[in-house]
């Protein structure tokens, strides 16, 4: 599993920055971007994003 971005619902709000206990997102160029490295799949950035840009995904 993965967390995973959807670039057209997302607008770059950075909520989903700010709710991530372990930094592992970041804006770049407007968008969201996951550091899968970092994440450790607790889905607490999915219910943060107003736009519902962010969901758990099967790789
Ligand atoms: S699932 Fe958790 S650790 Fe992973 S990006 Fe979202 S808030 Fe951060």
């Amino acid at each position: 599993m993965k967390i995973a971005i959807d670039k057209k619902l997302c607008n770059g709000n950075g909520l989903c920055v700010k709710a991530c206990p372990v930094g592992a997102i970041t804006l770049k160029n407007g968008q969201a971007v996951i550091d899968h490295e970092k994440c450790d799949l607790d889905g607490i950035c999915i219910p943060a994003c107003p736009n519902e840009a962010i969901a758990l995904e099967d790789e």
